[in-house]
């Protein structure tokens, strides 16, 4: 019988934030050990619950949810959306604007589907969140990386994103608060990014997943409320600010100058139409959570829960020899860096494997993420820190004589 082999369509698209070094991690549980997964922004099998309100609601509106729905999403959850957007000062948001989809990755994947003719260029932050990047490759278009400076808290480097626009360049893409460095962006970098749109005719995408999750008077600046001119799809959703990642409720908002962008917009709505609907019960989880009192805050401030883990995981890796990050402003994530006058790493993913072979613990390469270079690693900081502290004084003791060979 002939292979039947992968579509050409996947030849450049790659996800490896579950690739190989996870199906070792599944190998070694299957033999019965037992790993804590430090690679997943999952908040759930971690302990943090979803705010009742928001299950109670899910639930009383199940039996009314057998049917199909509108393919842009349900009105009120459209409406919750519109009037977040309203609140953070973007007037010129209507609920025909806003498209409510299975998660933001759905949402992300459309984007671009309906935006992409083959060697279309997207500018893609490095290191990214690594489906911006493959969504790119899978609708036949090129990500073009541009730099995030680790020497400047990570704020992109608008030098080297300008040198990196071309006649191709159709889109800048932004996520903030990052993943996977935990920066959050003050209002130069974002005109500085707004400023590029506009002198070049492109859109911005800006991945605002995280913006609820903030630390130590981090402030979140929506890109779109600074920027009425240009062209901005902003992407949020549920699964982190509301711990409902299983739950698939996403949403993609357009602001700005829509009456030049009716084409694109044309097609975003038969591609969301091809799909049929999002998720129906999980849509109603939207207003509730928007519409009530943010329970996000008790986590992140004061003795909050992941303030305290982003704290103590922080430190704990700064006082590690040859480790060292910035303490995340935002999200759920340490981005490392591994000192390689030290260690002289050659190859990160071989790092995380043999990091997991020996002390069962499951983190992500740093080239999962774009980059280039070989010295890096993200951390997810989700565990109570009783499990937390045993888990960076293993990382301790993995790089107290790690050597690769
Ligand atoms: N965007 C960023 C920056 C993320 O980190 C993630 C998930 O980790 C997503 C989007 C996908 O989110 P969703 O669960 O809404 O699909």
């Amino acid at each position: 019988m002939k292979a039947i082999t992968k579509s050409s369509k996947l030849d450049n698209v790659c996800y490896d934030i579950r690739g190989q070094v996870a199906a070792e991690a599944k190998r070694l549980e299957d033999e019965g050990h037992k790993i804590l997964k430090l690679n997943i922004g999952n908040p759930a099998p971690f302990g943090f619950e979803a705010p009742d309100d928001i299950l109670k609601d899910v639930i009383h509106n199940l039996p009314s949810s057998q049917g199909y729905a509108e393919s842009k999403g349900i009105y009120s959850a459209r409406v919750a959306v519109m009037q977040y957007f309203q609140q953070q000062g973007i007037k010129d948001v209507g609920v025909e604007d806003i498209f409510i989809g299975n998660g933001v990755s759905e949402l992300i994947v459309m984007a671009m589907q309906g935006l992409l003719n083959n060697g279309d260029e997207v500018l893609i932050p490095a290191p990214d969140y690594p489906l911006w990047t493959a969504a790119v490759s899978l609708s036949s278009g090129t990500p073009v990386h541009y730099q995030c400076d680790d020497e400047n808290l990570w704020y992109p480097n608008l030098v080297d994103m300008e040198a990196k626009i071309t006649k191709r360049t159709k889109a800048i893409v932004l996520i903030n608060p990052n993943n996977p460095t935990g920066a959050v962006y003050p209002e130069e970098i974002l005109q500085g990014i707004i400023a590029l749109a506009r002198k070049h005719d492109l859109i911005i995408l800006s991945d605002e997943i995280y913006d609820k999750i903030l630390f130590d008077q981090a402030k979140h600046i929506p890109t779109a409320s600074l920027a009425q001119d240009v062209l901005i799809i902003t992407m949020g959703g549920l699964s982190k600010n509301y711990r409902i990642a299983g739950f698939r409720a996403g949403w993609m908002v357009i602001s700005g100058p829509k009456i030049h962008a009716e084409d694109y917009l044309e097609g975003l709505t038969m591609l969301s139409s091809m799909r049929l609907c999002a998720n129906v019960p999980c849509q109603h989880a939207i207003q509730t959570a928007l519409g009530g009192y943010q329970s996000i805050n008790e986590l992140i401030e004061g003795d909050g829960r992941l303030l305290k883990q982003r704290n103590v995981a922080a430190k704990m890796i700064n006082d590690i020899d040859g480790l060292s990050c910035h303490p995340a402003m935002g999200a759920l994530y340490l981005f490392v860096k591994v000192d390689n006058k030290k260690f002289t790493i050659y190859n990160d993913e071989k790092m995380i494997l043999d990091l997991l072979k020996q002390e069962k613990i499951l983190l992500v390469h740093g080239r999962a993420f774009n980059i280039k270079e070989h010295n890096y690693f993200r951390l997810v900081f989700l565990p109570h820190v009783d499990e937390l502290i045993p888990a960076l004084e293993k990382l301790k003791s993995f790089f107290a004589s790690y050597k690769q060979v």
